[in-house]
């Protein structure tokens, strides 16, 4: 039987993202993801990269999103490369919509904090905002423009990231289902699964939303599905020049026309339903982002619901845990599209190399033991 120098559990994009670099860098990974790759909350997701619009203040998490947002023209013509197919990239900006006179303080000491650490954000008066984006209705009262945001088709790069674990040489094991944690003298020693054991030195748990329940002894910090309902539409072409966001959803149109409308966060457990009252707090929100007559252009087609993992303070736990040879790369919540180059690259200077060129400590699980 092969035995691999790492097993990671879970392919959705922090799990398949990580087998790949692994891989590149010379180890033999197994992936292992109980349906297909991409098939839960990667593939369910908008693909917005948000490393400023999002974020409150200037922290490790702040820090980390920029990172990663820095290694994605990289990481995206690597994947386009190999993969041979496009991934829908493209750095158009964000434009945030302030409602409310108190969403547009917020906004406000966001842009000054962003601005003075040399960041670009622009404050457009509403006039403005109509102008540069029409179909914006006449409720907002001022919008923040975020230049250097991005968006992306999370599908085509979760196809991508398929082909690309393969030519790279990752052993791709598809509908095979995670049973437990195989431990020998007191160190992690690989998984048991629906299609037999899987034996590697260090072991990554990568499991989303399923990151905590059963299989292991180990007590991870609990990871809970934050649900999220989404809508898809068909729009004129250039309905929108920017992934539009506010207090009451966002929008984000991709180069077909799709016009993808989101979202809710629910915490209701594994509940993948649409529901009547998720439509309609979508549908709700964007009669207050959007001009009526521009909303009548637009055909429903589809809505999913995809689950975000979230952790006890809603940031990413990454690095060893108490068991030799196992680690967790969990609880991406809101930002794991954004998220997952960077990921990958510090988990695998951590398994490869011992150490990572990025201060792990505020993502430490130790954090939740002090
Ligand atoms: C509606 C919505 C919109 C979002 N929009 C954005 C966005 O615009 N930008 C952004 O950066 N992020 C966004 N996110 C967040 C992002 O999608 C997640 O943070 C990210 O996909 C998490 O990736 P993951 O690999 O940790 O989890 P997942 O993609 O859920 O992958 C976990 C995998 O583990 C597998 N698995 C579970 N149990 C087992 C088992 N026992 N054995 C084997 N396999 C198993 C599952 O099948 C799954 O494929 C959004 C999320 C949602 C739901």
């Amino acid at each position: 039987m092969t035995r691999y120098d790492v097993a990671v559990l879970g392919g959705g994009i922090i799990g398949a993202s990580l087998a790949e670099e692994l891989t590149r860098r010379g180890g033999r990974v197994c992936l292992i993801e109980r349906n297909t790759i991409g098939c839960e909350a990667s593939n369910a997701a908008a693909g917005i990269l948000s490393a400023q619009s999002d974020l409150e203040q200037p922290d490790a998490f702040f820090e980390f999103c920029q990172a990663s947002m820095q290694l994605y023209p990289t990481w995206v013509a690597h994947l386009e490369r190999v993969a041979r197919r496009p991934i829908g990239y493209h750095v158009d900006g964000i434009l945030h919509l302030a409602l409310t006179p108190s969403g547009v303080r917020q906004m406000e000491v966001r842009r000054r904090w962003q601005r003075r650490l040399g960041y670009r954000v622009e404050r457009w008066s509403a006039q403005e905002v109509r102008r540069r984006e029409p179909n914006v209705g006449n409720q907002v009262k001022a919008g923040f423009f975020f230049p250097d945001e991005a968006q992306l088709d999370n599908v085509a790069l979760m196809e991508a990231l398929a082909v690309a674990c393969r030519r790279a040489g990752v052993a791709v094991w598809e509908q095979t289902m995670v049973r437990r944690l195989l431990v020998r003298r007191g160190m992690a020693a690989g998984v048991q699964t629906s299609r037999g054991a899987c034996q590697a030195d260090v072991v990554v748990n990568c499991l989303g939303s399923w990151a905590s329940l059963g299989g292991s002894r180990i007590r991870l910090p609990r990871i809970v599905p934050a649900k999220g309902q989404m809508l898809a539409f068909e729009a004129p072409k250039r309905f929108l020049r920017h992934v539009v966001m506010s207090e009451a959803g966002y929008a984000v149109q991709r180069r077909d026309g799709t016009l993808i409308a989101g979202s809710t966060v629910e915490f209701v457990g594994f509940d993948k339903r649409v529901t009547m009252e998720g439509l309609h707090t979508i549908v709700s929100g964007f009669t207050r982002m959007f001009r009526r007559e521009a909303l009548e252009a637009c055909a429903f087609r589809e809505s999913w619901v995809g689950l975000r993992p979230c952790g006890p303070d809603r940031l990413p736990v990454l690095g060893p845990t108490r068991l030799p040879g196992l680690h967790a790369a969990i609880g991406h919540f809101r930002h794991g599209i954004l998220l997952a180059p960077m990921t990958a690259k510090v988990m695998a200077e951590l398994i490869l190399d011992g150490r990572s060129s990025f201060d792990l400590g505020p993502f430490s699980i130790k954090r939740f033991s002090k």
